[in-house]
């Protein structure tokens, strides 16, 4: 979520005054730090994975989960493992994890390294000296170093990332699920018996009764919610501030409604009981009845309803910036994709939903748009990607077919500063937001040693793509961070969708792959990979000849609606599509891979093919069919605390290694 800063931030009001000087400065800091880094090559393809996390709190007596709010504590015993083991090289242990995964021995491994690792290598070392790590260099990858944890936004949340950075060459690929196991491992030892840290991605019973621990009460004053109490917003002043901004830009609260999945059941019209239509605390509590919530649909009413989810985003680093813009493009017609085939939320506030993701929720959650600006700003600064970056010539500008919003006064400096008409325009794009959250303490920058103005606008535009230019004072280069993916249970589907990804951006960038399509049709995508069981009820628009390059007025032509089986398994046709597996199959046996390699990776693969077939279901799908076939559920839509309860159970489960056909069928060991 960005840097956070200590001091006073200023509140609303106070802070529009400063809000074109922060615009300026932050485009000042993003012409010096380009002058200083367009020349920036790096020859390492690095990347990175971000895994969030609820922590969920049991109790086995009452039979129930709550979301547990001791996040403060937990990064205190997290940052302090960090600190302590910092200097240990961590080789040998993900050495012996790699080749013990799916096993007793891994668990025994992942305890006692999680536990210490310092005295752990230390006796691994001995008895296999082989194992000693020859590096004399500082070590700075993934598979040298411990992983690091950062605070999210809800106070039941924890979010990990490896301590350094991935290589891409096919070796560094069987490190990356041990790496994620090593971490949940790590956090498992820092929480109370009856606590687990759940990769789901979101808390199906967020903002009912009784659903934190401890107790608290949703009458806040920060987020003014019906149903989310402040106590369960980061206590980091950044958060807060974060949420009463947004409701105050906006002049209301924030609305998100969901249709409700109808069920035999479901009263039809569904007006929500739990909602309390006449609380009467607040000024917005008037919002409800004034057409805030809608009939038929699970409204919410906070941004804690979104940014209270759990996700899986990757960051790559490319070898340039020309490079790190096309992988933006190129990437962009995927993040729909992917979403769809991780989709992993059929539920919100306690109701099954006519809907199987996060994303729109989240788009809703920190929507800051007036009334008058939904009508000419089309999208909340939380959506889709509105323009594509690059120079290539293959990007035709029929396939930058939506408004894309813009700041005329940024996008005038851009241009002055010397850069070029597309990079200025996605910068000003950005800028076209106001800063969300200004320190008093931190307006002054020196913009050839800052980029914090810049940051803080380009860190709340959180779109499916996100583009990183540099940060100071660092060896790290061009980065695009792919953020569509919802978080999965276990750590072999998040290492699998990661390293699938990745491969895919290696295929696209060694194949010269072309994925451009027109904007509108992606955002077409991204609405139906959301509905429930996309995979088998939607088609999504897909260029089918990634291989040509031809500057061919008929590319829109070449657009065509496929099922996600389609795409990711290919068309049973002559000249059909061949398949994204397929293509990222070809890339891996042009690396040459070894047996073990290849065996390792091709169930990552035989995965995302057989959620894309729906042979293995999403885990939306599963979650689905596990509340609907409960003994206990009513056929009303209601998820109650009991079958929410089993579900962790069975979630928790799965992750330590049950084998679950319909999720893995065989591809999990
Ligand atoms: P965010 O800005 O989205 O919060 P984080 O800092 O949480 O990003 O995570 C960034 C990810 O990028 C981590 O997985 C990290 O390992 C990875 N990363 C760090 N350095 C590089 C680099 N030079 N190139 C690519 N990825 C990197
Ligand atoms: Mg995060
Ligand atoms: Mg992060
Ligand atoms: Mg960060
Ligand atoms: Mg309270
Ligand atoms: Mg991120």
């Amino acid at each position: 979520m960005g840097l956070l800063v200590l001091g006073t931030p200023l509140d609303w009001p106070e802070s529009e005054k400063f809000h074109d000087y922060v615009r300026e400065n932050g485009i000042k800091q993003f012409l010096h730090m380009y002058d200083n880094f367009i020349s920036k090559k790096q020859d390492i393809l690095l990347w990175g994975d971000e895994i969030e996390y609820i922590v969920v709190s049991m109790n086995d007596n009452q039979k129930t989960a709550r979301v547990s709010l001791r996040q403060e504590q937990i990064l205190k015993a997290l940052g302090d493992y960090e600190e302590r083991f910092k200097h240990i090289d961590f080789s040998p242990i993900y050495a012996v994890l790699k080749n013990t995964r799916c096993s007793k021995r891994a668990d025994a491994i992942l305890s006692e390294a999680a536990a210490n690792p310092s005295t752990f290598t230390e006796r691994l070392v001995k008895e296999n000296p082989s194992l000693a790590s020859n590096n004399e260099a500082i070590p700075f990858r993934a598979q040298f170093v411990v992983p690091t944890f950062h605070p999210e936004y809800g106070r039941y949340m924890l979010e990990s990332t490896p301590g350094a950075p991935y290589g891409s060459v096919l070796k560094d690929f069987l490190f990356v699920e041990c790496n994620m196991l090593l971490r949940r491992k790590i956090i498992e030892n820092q929480l109370l018996p009856h606590e687990h840290p759940l990769t789901i991605t979101n808390f199906l019973r967020l903002g009912t009764n009784h659903f934190t621990d401890p107790e608290t009460k949703a009458d806040g004053q920060t987020s003014r919610s019906f149903f989310l109490p402040d106590d369960i917003i980061n206590t980091h002043v950044r958060f807060p501030t974060l949420t009463a901004n947004i409701r105050q830009r906006r002049q209301r609260k924030v609305a998100m409604n969901v249709p409700i999945f109808f069920d035999k059941n479901t009263p039809k019209p569904f007006r929500d009981p739990t909602v309390p239509w006449d609380r009467d605390l607040y000024p917005e509590d008037k919002n409800a009845k004034e057409g805030a919530a809608l009939e038929d649909h699970i409204y919410m009413d906070s941004m804690g309803f979104g940014m209270g989810c759990c996700c899986l985003q990757l960051t790559f680093q490319a070898k340039d910036c020309d490079e790190a813009r096309l992988l933006y493009d190129q990437l962009t017609p995927i993040t729909p994709l992917m979403l769809g085939i991780s989709a992993g939320t059929p539920a919100f506030r306690g109701y099954l939903a006519e809907q199987d993701c996060r994303w729109s929720v989240i788009a809703g959650a920190v929507d800051d748009r007036t009334k008058s600006e939904m009508e000419s700003v089309p999208k909340s600064r939380y959506d889709s990607v509105d323009m594509y970056i690059s120079n290539d010539p293959r990007n035709l500008p029929e396939y930058n077919d939506v408004p894309v919003v813009s700041n005329e006064g940024c996008y005038e400096q851009l241009i002055k500063g010397g850069i070029d008409e597309k990079l200025s325009k996605h910068m000003a794009h950005i800028f076209a937001r106001d800063p969300l959250v200004i320190f008093s303490d931190n307006i002054q920058q020196d913009n050839s040693t800052s980029n914090g103005h810049f940051e803080n606008l380009n860190s709340t535009n959180w779109q499916s793509m996100r583009f990183k230019p540099p940060p100071l004072n660092s060896s790290i280069g061009w980065r695009v961070e792919f953020r569509s993916m919802e978080i999965q249970f276990t750590e072999f589907e998040n290492a699998a969708y990661s390293v699938f990804v990745v491969m895919l951006s290696r295929a696209i960038l060694s194949f010269d792959l072309n994925f451009y399509m027109p904007i509108s049709l992606v955002d077409e995508n991204m609405v139906n990979a959301q509905a429930r069981d996309a995979i088998h009820r939607k088609k999504f628009w897909f260029r089918c000849n990634p291989f040509s390059n031809a500057e061919n007025p008929l590319e829109r032509g070449q657009c065509r609606q496929l099922t996600l089986d389609q795409i990711f398994n290919g068309e049973q046709t002559e000249n059909g599509f061949p398949g994204l597996v397929q293509i990222v199959r070809s890339y891996l046996y042009t690396c040459n891979p070894d047996a073990e390699t290849l065996c390792s990776l091709d169930r990552y693969l035989r995965l995302v093919s057989k959620r894309a077939s729906g042979k293995c279901l999403t885990e939306a799908s599963w979650i689905r069919n596990f509340i609907t076939t409960h003994p206990l559920y009513k056929q009303d839509s209601v998820v109650s605390p009991e079958i929410n309860y089993d579900l962790i159970k069975r979630i928790t489960s799965i992750i330590n290694g049950e084998r679950n056909e319909s999720l893995f069928n065989d591809c999990r060991c």
